[in-house]
Protein backbone atom coordinates (compact mmCIF):
# COMPACT_ATOMS: atom_id res chain seq x y z
CA UNK A 1 0.00 0.00 0.00
CA UNK A 2 2.43 2.68 -0.72
CA UNK A 3 0.06 4.66 -2.53
CA UNK A 4 -3.16 5.87 -2.02
CA UNK A 5 -4.90 3.01 -0.98
CA UNK A 6 -4.44 0.63 -3.71
CA UNK A 7 -1.32 -2.10 -3.63
CA UNK A 8 0.84 -0.23 -5.96
CA UNK A 9 3.66 -2.31 -8.25
CA UNK A 10 5.96 0.53 -9.02
CA UNK A 11 9.49 -0.52 -8.96
CA UNK A 12 11.49 1.45 -7.03
CA UNK A 13 14.84 0.22 -7.66
CA UNK A 14 14.12 1.19 -11.50
CA UNK A 15 13.09 4.48 -10.75
CA UNK A 16 15.96 4.64 -8.52
CA UNK A 17 18.64 3.76 -11.23
CA UNK A 18 16.90 5.87 -13.86
CA UNK A 19 16.25 9.12 -12.10
CA UNK A 20 18.83 9.37 -9.30
CA UNK A 21 18.07 9.96 -5.83
CA UNK A 22 16.34 11.52 -3.83
CA UNK A 23 13.45 12.04 -5.87
CA UNK A 24 9.74 12.36 -5.12
CA UNK A 25 7.40 10.12 -7.10
CA UNK A 26 3.61 11.09 -8.16
CA UNK A 27 1.25 8.47 -9.22
CA UNK A 28 -1.25 9.59 -11.31
CA UNK A 29 -3.60 6.87 -10.27
CA UNK A 30 -3.30 7.34 -6.38
CA UNK A 31 -4.55 11.20 -7.58
CA UNK A 32 -7.16 9.33 -9.66
CA UNK A 33 -8.71 7.78 -6.78
CA UNK A 34 -8.30 9.96 -4.18
CA UNK A 35 -10.10 12.56 -6.42
CA UNK A 36 -12.72 10.40 -7.69
CA UNK A 37 -13.28 8.68 -4.39
CA UNK A 38 -14.55 11.85 -2.96
CA UNK A 39 -16.27 13.56 -6.32
CA UNK A 40 -17.98 10.55 -6.85
CA UNK A 41 -19.99 11.04 -3.01
CA UNK A 42 -19.68 14.26 -2.89
CA UNK A 43 -22.95 16.26 -3.57
CA UNK A 44 -22.24 17.67 -7.67
CA UNK A 45 -22.82 21.30 -7.21
CA UNK A 46 -19.60 21.55 -4.83
CA UNK A 47 -16.72 21.90 -6.82
CA UNK A 48 -13.37 20.54 -6.01
CA UNK A 49 -10.86 23.20 -6.31
CA UNK A 50 -7.28 22.11 -6.39
CA UNK A 51 -5.03 24.37 -3.85
CA UNK A 52 -1.79 24.63 -5.78
CA UNK A 53 0.40 25.17 -2.73
CA UNK A 54 -0.24 21.88 -1.30
CA UNK A 55 1.95 20.40 -4.68
CA UNK A 56 2.13 23.27 -7.86
CA UNK A 57 4.12 20.56 -9.68
CA UNK A 58 2.76 21.33 -13.06
CA UNK A 59 1.82 17.80 -14.21
CA UNK A 60 0.32 16.94 -11.06
CA UNK A 61 -2.11 20.01 -11.47
CA UNK A 62 -2.72 18.72 -14.74
CA UNK A 63 -3.59 15.73 -13.74
CA UNK A 64 -6.08 16.95 -11.21
CA UNK A 65 -7.73 19.23 -14.12
CA UNK A 66 -7.87 16.35 -16.44
CA UNK A 67 -10.08 14.56 -13.55
CA UNK A 68 -12.09 18.18 -12.98
CA UNK A 69 -10.42 19.78 -10.50
CA UNK A 70 -10.55 23.60 -10.59
CA UNK A 71 -7.57 25.43 -9.02
CA UNK A 72 -6.75 27.62 -6.31
CA UNK A 73 -3.68 29.47 -6.44
CA UNK A 74 -1.55 31.92 -4.59
CA UNK A 75 1.14 33.36 -6.18
CA UNK A 76 2.11 34.91 -9.59
CA UNK A 77 3.92 31.69 -11.10
CA UNK A 78 1.29 29.34 -9.33
CA UNK A 79 -1.46 31.13 -11.31
CA UNK A 80 0.91 30.84 -14.50
CA UNK A 81 1.06 26.92 -13.69
CA UNK A 82 -2.75 26.46 -13.35
CA UNK A 83 -2.72 28.32 -16.77
CA UNK A 84 -0.49 26.13 -18.31
CA UNK A 85 -2.00 23.31 -16.84
CA UNK A 86 -5.12 24.05 -19.21
CA UNK A 87 -7.17 25.32 -16.15
CA UNK A 88 -9.74 27.36 -17.55
CA UNK A 89 -9.77 31.74 -15.84
CA UNK A 90 -13.00 30.79 -14.83
CA UNK A 91 -12.26 28.19 -12.74
CA UNK A 92 -9.69 29.96 -10.90
CA UNK A 93 -9.67 31.69 -7.91
CA UNK A 94 -6.57 34.20 -6.66
CA UNK A 95 -6.23 34.28 -2.52
CA UNK A 96 -3.37 34.93 -0.27
CA UNK A 97 -3.10 38.25 2.21
CA UNK A 98 -0.33 39.59 0.17
CA UNK A 99 -1.39 40.02 -3.26
CA UNK A 100 1.57 42.36 -5.11
CA UNK A 101 0.57 44.66 -8.50
CA UNK A 102 1.87 42.17 -10.51
CA UNK A 103 -0.77 39.86 -9.16
CA UNK A 104 -3.80 41.56 -9.21
CA UNK A 105 -2.96 42.58 -12.38
CA UNK A 106 -2.66 39.35 -13.89
CA UNK A 107 -5.69 38.36 -12.16
CA UNK A 108 -7.86 41.17 -14.11
CA UNK A 109 -6.00 40.34 -17.21
CA UNK A 110 -6.52 36.67 -17.23
CA UNK A 111 -10.45 37.02 -15.85
CA UNK A 112 -9.72 34.70 -12.73
CA UNK A 113 -13.00 33.76 -11.41
CA UNK A 114 -12.97 35.77 -8.26
CA UNK A 115 -9.67 37.66 -6.43
CA UNK A 116 -10.33 36.24 -2.95
CA UNK A 117 -9.64 40.08 -1.17
CA UNK A 118 -8.20 39.82 2.33
CA UNK A 119 -8.37 43.07 3.83
CA UNK A 120 -10.06 46.88 2.83
CA UNK A 121 -5.72 47.87 1.57
CA UNK A 122 -6.23 45.59 -1.29
CA UNK A 123 -10.09 46.36 -1.74
CA UNK A 124 -8.96 50.05 -2.39
CA UNK A 125 -5.90 48.76 -4.67
CA UNK A 126 -7.95 46.59 -6.81
CA UNK A 127 -10.81 49.19 -6.96
CA UNK A 128 -7.96 51.67 -8.37
CA UNK A 129 -6.13 48.77 -10.72
CA UNK A 130 -9.15 47.75 -12.47
CA UNK A 131 -10.85 51.34 -13.03
CA UNK A 132 -7.35 51.92 -14.36
CA UNK A 133 -8.06 49.19 -16.51
CA UNK A 134 -11.55 50.42 -17.59
CA UNK A 135 -12.59 46.53 -16.13
CA UNK A 136 -14.63 46.10 -12.66
CA UNK A 137 -13.23 42.89 -11.19
CA UNK A 138 -14.82 40.04 -9.22
CA UNK A 139 -13.88 40.13 -5.84
CA UNK A 140 -14.86 37.67 -2.99
CA UNK A 141 -14.59 38.44 0.31
CA UNK A 142 -12.25 36.65 2.87
CA UNK A 143 -13.96 36.56 6.21
CA UNK A 144 -12.15 36.00 9.57
CA UNK A 145 -14.94 34.64 11.05
CA UNK A 146 -15.92 35.47 14.56
CA UNK A 147 -16.40 31.71 15.78
CA UNK A 148 -13.94 29.00 16.02
CA UNK A 149 -14.65 25.34 15.51
CA UNK A 150 -12.11 23.07 17.14
CA UNK A 151 -10.83 20.03 15.51
CA UNK A 152 -8.50 21.28 13.18
CA UNK A 153 -4.57 21.35 13.41
CA UNK A 154 -4.10 24.76 12.59
CA UNK A 155 -7.38 27.03 13.75
CA UNK A 156 -8.18 30.16 11.91
CA UNK A 157 -11.68 31.54 12.70
CA UNK A 158 -12.15 33.64 16.60
CA UNK A 159 -8.84 34.99 16.66
CA UNK A 160 -7.02 37.98 15.34
CA UNK A 161 -5.54 37.02 12.21
CA UNK A 162 -3.24 39.01 8.68
CA UNK A 163 -6.03 36.58 6.63
CA UNK A 164 -9.28 37.76 6.15
CA UNK A 165 -11.39 40.93 7.19
CA UNK A 166 -13.32 40.50 10.35
CA UNK A 167 -16.71 39.32 10.15
CA UNK A 168 -17.54 42.19 12.51
CA UNK A 169 -16.36 44.53 10.64
CA UNK A 170 -17.98 43.69 7.32
CA UNK A 171 -21.29 43.76 9.36
CA UNK A 172 -20.24 46.84 10.08
CA UNK A 173 -20.15 47.93 6.72
CA UNK A 174 -23.29 47.66 4.83
CA UNK A 175 -22.49 49.76 1.91
CA UNK A 176 -19.51 48.49 1.04
CA UNK A 177 -20.71 47.06 -2.28
CA UNK A 178 -21.28 50.99 -3.33
CA UNK A 179 -17.95 52.46 -2.35
CA UNK A 180 -15.68 50.65 -4.96
CA UNK A 181 -17.25 51.16 -8.35
CA UNK A 182 -14.07 49.17 -9.66
CA UNK A 183 -15.48 46.13 -7.86
CA UNK A 184 -18.48 43.86 -8.19
CA UNK A 185 -18.47 41.69 -5.02
CA UNK A 186 -19.35 38.12 -6.08
CA UNK A 187 -19.22 35.87 -2.89
CA UNK A 188 -17.68 34.70 0.69
CA UNK A 189 -14.48 32.89 1.28
CA UNK A 190 -13.84 31.18 4.88
CA UNK A 191 -10.72 28.74 5.75
CA UNK A 192 -11.20 27.02 8.74
CA UNK A 193 -7.62 25.23 9.17
CA UNK A 194 -6.31 22.54 7.95
CA UNK A 195 -5.46 18.64 8.60
CA UNK A 196 -9.60 17.91 10.30
CA UNK A 197 -9.51 14.24 10.42
CA UNK A 198 -12.90 14.55 12.07
CA UNK A 199 -16.22 14.40 9.71
CA UNK A 200 -17.97 16.32 11.64
CA UNK A 201 -15.26 19.27 11.84
CA UNK A 202 -16.32 19.35 7.87
CA UNK A 203 -19.82 19.70 8.29
CA UNK A 204 -20.24 21.96 10.99
CA UNK A 205 -17.52 24.13 9.36
CA UNK A 206 -19.41 23.91 6.34
CA UNK A 207 -22.98 25.17 8.02
CA UNK A 208 -21.46 27.93 9.84
CA UNK A 209 -19.62 29.56 6.71
CA UNK A 210 -23.08 28.94 4.57
CA UNK A 211 -24.89 30.64 7.19
CA UNK A 212 -22.14 33.24 7.62
CA UNK A 213 -22.35 33.78 3.49
CA UNK A 214 -25.95 34.16 3.66
CA UNK A 215 -25.93 37.30 6.21
CA UNK A 216 -22.99 39.13 5.27
CA UNK A 217 -24.56 39.08 1.20
CA UNK A 218 -27.86 39.94 3.32
CA UNK A 219 -26.24 42.84 4.99
CA UNK A 220 -23.94 44.17 2.33
CA UNK A 221 -26.63 43.33 -0.22
CA UNK A 222 -24.76 41.64 -3.06
CA UNK A 223 -25.91 38.66 -5.04
CA UNK A 224 -23.94 35.37 -3.94
CA UNK A 225 -22.28 34.21 -7.14
CA UNK A 226 -20.07 31.98 -5.03
CA UNK A 227 -18.90 30.56 -1.36
CA UNK A 228 -15.96 29.03 -0.94
CA UNK A 229 -16.29 27.11 1.89
CA UNK A 230 -12.59 26.44 2.06
CA UNK A 231 -11.81 22.36 3.78
CA UNK A 232 -9.17 21.74 5.45
CA UNK A 233 -9.15 17.76 5.00
CA UNK A 234 -6.49 16.19 6.65
CA UNK A 235 -4.57 12.73 5.08
CA UNK A 236 -3.43 9.92 8.32
CA UNK A 237 0.09 10.49 8.91
CA UNK A 238 1.18 9.50 12.24
CA UNK A 239 -0.03 6.52 14.55
CA UNK A 240 -3.35 6.94 16.42
CA UNK A 241 -4.54 8.92 13.10
CA UNK A 242 -7.22 7.37 10.44
CA UNK A 243 -8.30 8.52 7.31
CA UNK A 244 -11.32 10.66 6.84
CA UNK A 245 -14.25 8.37 6.12
CA UNK A 246 -15.74 9.61 2.70
CA UNK A 247 -19.47 7.41 3.17
CA UNK A 248 -19.87 9.40 7.02
CA UNK A 249 -18.24 12.95 5.85
CA UNK A 250 -20.69 12.93 2.52
CA UNK A 251 -23.48 11.41 4.01
CA UNK A 252 -23.54 14.59 6.67
CA UNK A 253 -22.15 17.32 4.37
CA UNK A 254 -24.55 16.34 1.20
CA UNK A 255 -27.67 17.58 2.73
CA UNK A 256 -25.95 20.57 4.23
CA UNK A 257 -25.10 21.80 0.61
CA UNK A 258 -28.03 20.78 -0.93
CA UNK A 259 -30.07 22.67 1.67
CA UNK A 260 -27.57 25.76 0.13
CA UNK A 261 -28.54 24.83 -2.75
CA UNK A 262 -31.58 24.66 -3.22
CA UNK A 263 -31.63 28.19 -1.53
CA UNK A 264 -29.18 29.40 -4.38
CA UNK A 265 -29.55 27.51 -7.28
CA UNK A 266 -27.06 29.65 -9.24
CA UNK A 267 -24.64 30.15 -6.71
CA UNK A 268 -21.13 28.49 -7.21
CA UNK A 269 -20.23 26.49 -4.15
CA UNK A 270 -15.96 26.09 -3.52
CA UNK A 271 -14.35 23.50 -1.22
CA UNK A 272 -10.54 23.82 -1.79
CA UNK A 273 -8.44 20.73 -1.19
CA UNK A 274 -4.69 20.64 -1.16
CA UNK A 275 -3.20 18.09 1.28
CA UNK A 276 -6.40 16.13 0.95
CA UNK A 277 -5.66 15.52 -2.69
CA UNK A 278 -1.67 15.34 -3.12
CA UNK A 279 -0.37 13.81 -0.18
CA UNK A 280 -1.47 10.26 -0.73
CA UNK A 281 -0.10 10.52 -4.33
CA UNK A 282 3.79 10.52 -3.15
CA UNK A 283 6.75 9.32 -2.04
CA UNK A 284 9.71 10.47 -1.39
CA UNK A 285 12.17 7.88 -1.92
CA UNK A 286 15.94 8.49 -0.78
CA UNK A 287 19.00 6.15 -0.90
CA UNK A 288 21.30 4.78 2.39
CA UNK A 289 24.17 5.80 1.82
CA UNK A 290 26.05 4.52 5.31
CA UNK A 291 25.19 2.53 8.24
CA UNK A 292 26.83 3.14 11.35
CA UNK A 293 25.87 2.81 15.22
CA UNK A 294 26.42 5.49 17.64
CA UNK A 295 25.89 4.19 21.98
CA UNK A 296 23.57 1.24 20.92
CA UNK A 297 21.83 2.82 18.09
CA UNK A 298 21.32 2.06 14.44
CA UNK A 299 21.74 4.76 11.83
CA UNK A 300 21.23 4.50 8.14
CA UNK A 301 22.73 7.75 6.81
CA UNK A 302 20.42 8.51 3.52
CA UNK A 303 21.31 10.98 0.47
CA UNK A 304 17.38 12.68 1.70
CA UNK A 305 16.84 14.81 4.28
CA UNK A 306 15.05 17.90 6.28
CA UNK A 307 16.36 20.09 2.86
CA UNK A 308 13.74 18.39 0.69
CA UNK A 309 11.07 16.77 3.35
CA UNK A 310 10.33 19.37 6.16
CA UNK A 311 7.65 17.98 7.41
CA UNK A 312 8.80 14.38 7.90
CA UNK A 313 11.34 15.74 10.39
CA UNK A 314 8.06 17.09 11.78
CA UNK A 315 9.78 20.81 13.37
CA UNK A 316 7.51 23.00 15.63
CA UNK A 317 5.82 19.18 17.15
CA UNK A 318 7.87 18.81 20.53
CA UNK A 319 7.42 15.09 20.05
CA UNK A 320 8.86 13.69 16.51
CA UNK A 321 6.18 11.65 15.32
CA UNK A 322 7.25 9.43 11.73
CA UNK A 323 6.00 9.74 8.44
CA UNK A 324 5.46 5.80 7.12
CA UNK A 325 8.88 5.21 6.22
CA UNK A 326 9.43 1.70 4.51
CA UNK A 327 12.15 -0.28 3.05
CA UNK A 328 10.94 -0.26 -0.54
CA UNK A 329 14.10 -2.28 -2.24
CA UNK A 330 13.36 -5.67 -0.30
CA UNK A 331 9.53 -4.58 1.06
CA UNK A 332 8.77 -8.12 2.14
CA UNK A 333 12.06 -8.30 4.37
CA UNK A 334 10.73 -8.36 8.01
CA UNK A 335 11.40 -5.48 10.54
CA UNK A 336 13.56 -6.48 13.19
CA UNK A 337 15.28 -3.56 14.44
CA UNK A 338 14.84 0.54 15.56
CA UNK A 339 16.88 2.85 13.05
CA UNK A 340 17.08 6.21 13.09
CA UNK A 341 16.85 7.89 9.40
CA UNK A 342 19.00 10.49 8.72
CA UNK A 343 19.99 12.62 6.35
CA UNK A 344 23.58 14.64 4.74
CA UNK A 345 22.78 18.20 6.72
CA UNK A 346 25.54 19.03 9.11
CA UNK A 347 22.04 19.64 11.93
CA UNK A 348 20.97 17.12 14.23
CA UNK A 349 17.45 18.15 13.71
CA UNK A 350 18.05 16.24 9.93
CA UNK A 351 16.12 13.09 10.76
CA UNK A 352 13.37 11.62 8.57
CA UNK A 353 12.33 8.72 11.05
CA UNK A 354 13.67 8.10 14.88
CA UNK A 355 13.20 4.54 15.90
CA UNK A 356 11.72 3.28 12.56
CA UNK A 357 11.07 -0.65 12.34
CA UNK A 358 12.94 -1.68 9.50
CA UNK A 359 14.96 -4.05 8.60
CA UNK A 360 18.83 -4.41 8.96
CA UNK A 361 19.74 -1.80 6.10
CA UNK A 362 22.70 -1.45 4.13
CA UNK A 363 24.09 0.87 1.54
CA UNK A 364 22.64 1.03 -1.50
CA UNK A 365 19.28 0.48 0.47
CA UNK A 366 16.46 2.66 -0.74
CA UNK A 367 13.78 4.46 1.83
CA UNK A 368 10.28 5.94 1.10
CA UNK A 369 8.59 8.24 3.14
CA UNK A 370 5.02 7.46 2.18
CA UNK A 371 2.19 10.14 1.80
CA UNK A 372 4.62 12.42 0.84
CA UNK A 373 2.84 14.20 -2.08
CA UNK A 374 1.91 17.37 -0.18
CA UNK A 375 4.13 20.43 1.09
CA UNK A 376 7.11 18.67 0.31
CA UNK A 377 10.04 20.07 -1.29
CA UNK A 378 8.28 23.26 -1.91
CA UNK A 379 7.43 24.07 2.08
CA UNK A 380 11.61 23.13 2.59
CA UNK A 381 14.74 25.02 2.55
CA UNK A 382 15.95 23.02 -0.51
CA UNK A 383 19.02 25.42 -0.86
CA UNK A 384 19.91 24.74 2.39
CA UNK A 385 23.81 23.66 2.69
CA UNK A 386 23.16 24.44 -1.40
CA UNK A 387 21.87 20.57 -1.81
CA UNK A 388 18.91 21.95 -4.33
CA UNK A 389 15.79 21.17 -5.53
CA UNK A 390 15.23 17.40 -5.61
CA UNK A 391 14.32 15.53 -9.03
CA UNK A 392 10.22 14.66 -9.34
CA UNK A 393 8.92 12.10 -11.47
CA UNK A 394 5.19 11.46 -12.40
CA UNK A 395 3.64 8.17 -13.00
CA UNK A 396 1.69 8.53 -15.74
CA UNK A 397 -0.35 5.21 -17.31
CA UNK A 398 2.39 2.96 -16.49
CA UNK A 399 5.43 4.57 -16.88
CA UNK A 400 7.40 7.13 -15.21
CA UNK A 401 8.03 10.83 -16.66
CA UNK A 402 11.15 13.39 -14.82
CA UNK A 403 8.28 16.39 -14.90
CA UNK A 404 10.80 18.37 -12.35
CA UNK A 405 14.71 18.15 -13.15
CA UNK A 406 16.73 17.64 -10.26
CA UNK A 407 19.12 21.17 -9.68
CA UNK A 408 22.87 20.69 -10.44
CA UNK A 409 25.51 23.31 -8.57
CA UNK A 410 25.45 25.40 -11.61
CA UNK A 411 22.35 25.70 -11.26
CA UNK A 412 22.63 27.19 -7.88
CA UNK A 413 25.53 28.63 -8.40
CA UNK A 414 24.63 30.72 -11.81
CA UNK A 415 22.09 32.84 -9.65
CA UNK A 416 25.17 34.22 -7.21
CA UNK A 417 27.51 37.02 -8.37
CA UNK A 418 31.03 37.11 -7.24
CA UNK A 419 32.07 40.89 -6.81
CA UNK A 420 34.19 41.89 -9.15
CA UNK A 421 37.04 43.29 -7.33
CA UNK A 422 36.75 39.87 -4.56
CA UNK A 423 37.68 37.81 -7.85
CA UNK A 424 40.80 35.68 -7.44
CA UNK A 425 41.66 37.55 -10.85
CA UNK A 426 41.53 40.87 -9.22
CA UNK A 427 41.57 42.67 -6.33
CA UNK A 428 40.33 39.64 -3.70
CA UNK A 429 43.41 37.72 -3.95
CA UNK A 430 45.30 41.09 -3.10
CA UNK A 431 43.04 41.75 0.04
CA UNK A 432 43.66 38.34 1.48
CA UNK A 433 47.19 38.38 1.07
CA UNK A 434 47.05 41.88 3.30
CA UNK A 435 45.44 40.44 6.23
CA UNK A 436 47.18 36.94 5.80
CA UNK A 437 49.49 36.46 8.99
CA UNK A 438 53.71 36.51 8.00
CA UNK A 439 54.52 33.19 7.78
CA UNK A 440 56.46 31.99 10.70
C1 LIG B 1 -3.09 26.26 2.69
C2 LIG B 1 -4.45 26.60 2.27
C3 LIG B 1 -5.25 25.66 1.59
C4 LIG B 1 -4.82 24.25 1.37
O1 LIG B 1 -4.82 23.60 2.59
P1 LIG B 1 -4.79 22.02 2.73
O2 LIG B 1 -4.83 21.77 4.18
O3 LIG B 1 -3.54 21.54 2.08
O4 LIG B 1 -5.98 21.49 2.00
C5 LIG B 1 -6.49 26.06 1.16
N1 LIG B 1 -6.93 27.32 1.37
C6 LIG B 1 -6.21 28.24 2.04
C7 LIG B 1 -6.77 29.58 2.27
C8 LIG B 1 -4.95 27.91 2.51
O5 LIG B 1 -4.23 28.83 3.18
Amino acid sequence: MTFGSEASDVDFGKLAATFGTPLYVYDADALTWQYQGLRESLHPSLEIFFSLKSNPNVSVCAVLHALGARAEVSSLTELLTALRAGVDPDNIIFLGPGKSRAEISACLAEGVHAIVCESFGELGRINEMALDRGQVARVALRVNPAFAVKGSRLTMGGRPRQFGIDEAELLARPDLGEEYPGVRLTGIHVYMGTRILDENVVVENTRRILDLAERLSARIGFPLEMVDIGGGLGVAYFDGERDLDVRALTEQLNPVIEKFHAAHPNTRMIMELGRYLSAPAGVYLAQVLYTKESMGEHFAITDGGTHHHMAAVGTGSFVKRNFPIRLLNRPTTDATEPWQVTGPLCTPNDTLGKNVPLPALRPGDLIGVLRSGAYGPTASPVQFLSHGYPAEVLIWEGSAHLVRERDRPEDLLGRQRLHPALSPEAGGRAMASDVRPAPA
